[in-house]
């Protein structure tokens, strides 16, 4: 469990825009290599015009807008590829309740009651919290 959350914790960090901290939309890349949303870029340069210098908002390296304004900027396909692998994992974890794959095909999922509350984890889970309750209680 400790683990998916984390893997999505990652891929929520490389698809985060520093900008607004939101989920990149349109992501384009700068020439240092970073990457923020069209319209974030778009109303962090709002003065600028093209081939003005204009620095990244991360790193302060400078560089040229190019000729067609900040829309020409190269879009970062793997960004792009990135927030499309995002959204299948949310979908996958929207189906499943995030618990290992492997244990879910020795056991087949059951809700659990426990002090009036009705819990649906995977009876490996389920037996590590009753541990970890234990262990507290003890
Ligand atoms: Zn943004
Ligand atoms: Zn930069």
């Amino acid at each position: 469990m400790a683990h998916q959350s984390s893997a999505t914790q990652e891929l929520d960090d490389m698809t985060e825009c520093s900008i607004c901290f939101e989920v990149f939309t349109d992501p384009r890349g700068l020439p240092c290599i970073h990457t923020f949303c069209l319209k974030c870029l778009l109303d962090y340069g709002k003065d600028k015009q093209p081939g003005d210098r204009m620095v990244c908002p991360l790193c302060m390296k400078e560089f040229t807008i190019p000729d067609d304004g900040l829309s020409g900027l190269q879009k970062n396909f793997y960004i792009e590829k990135l927030l499309h692998a995002r959204k299948l994992s949310a979908e996958q974890e929207a189906q499943h309740i995030p618990c290992e794959g492997q244990l879910n095909q020795h056991f087949s999922r059951r809700p659990i009651r426990y002090k009036n509350r009705t819990t649906n984890v995977c009876p490996f889970m389920w037996f590590l919290l009753i541990l970890l309750i234990h262990l507290k209680t003890v």
